[in-house]
């Protein structure tokens, strides 16, 4: 069963969340959207072109999980990326896509592990991150990153992708943000170590905590 069995409040879910990240400074301009997933499978997103300081409850897009237009304003370009995630993720209800500025950097770097671009620095990036695969670079909008997307969101919830930033799925839209915001500042911690010896968590710590994106009861 979904979480978002009201679509009110869901919409009102969105739109503060939206705001929030917005004012926190993780996303700029009309960078970034957000989506969660309706009790009939449809998903409501922010529209394209659309702050997310500003957007408003009637402006969200509907989509199915296939990024078909359903109804409201035009989704986001990114749409497909969210319906990806979707499908591949039965028990995910919610998605976070931002273009927040230190996990942009890092997309970035030309050095790191494709495989899993960030070190376990905290108890609570391995929590809600854990593994953060990176997907190489296309143009915004290229639908071919789509079964990119799709395959790796089959076994990691969260992705990096290249010159772009992340995407976060989760059971909870709350819990999406708190991922994507936790990303954000181990992204920053991990530039702020840069030329320091650097102790990050042993596999055996990081494989004895619990990851925080479990499905739980949320209100909307
Ligand atoms: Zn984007």
């Amino acid at each position: 069963m979904t979480t978002y069995t009201d679509e009110t409040a869901a919409r009102t879910l969105v739109v503060e969340s939206a705001r929030s990240l917005f004012a926190r400074g993780l996303t700029h301009g009309s960078t970034g959207n957000l989506s969660v997933r309706l009790a009939d499978q449809s998903l409501l997103l922010t529209p394209t072109g659309s702050s997310l300081g500003t957007v408003t409850e009637a402006e969200l897009s509907r989509t199915d999980v296939h990024g078909r237009h359903l109804d409201g304003p035009r989704p986001t370009k990114e749409a497909f990326l969210h319906a990806a995630f979707y499908r591949a993720r039965p028990t995910a209800d919610a998605v976070v896509h931002l273009h927040s500025t230190y996990a942009a950097a890092l997309s970035a770097r030309a050095d790191l592990d494709p495989v899993d671009v960030l070190p376990p620095l905290t108890a609570y990036y391995a929590m809600r991150v854990g593994t953060l695969p990176l997907l190489p670079y296309h143009a915004p909008g290229d639908r071919t990153l789509e079964a990119l997307a799709e395959e790796t969101a089959r076994t990691h919830h969260a992705c990096l992708l290249a010159n772009h930033g992340p995407v976060i799925a989760a059971a909870t839209l709350g819990q999406a943000a708190d991922a994507a915001e936790e990303l954000e500042e181990t992204a920053k911690l991990f530039f702020l170590l840069h030329g320091h010896p650097t102790r990050p968590l042993t596999p055996e710590q990081a494989a004895a905590l619990t990851p925080i994106p479990s499905r739980r009861p949320e209100t909307a």
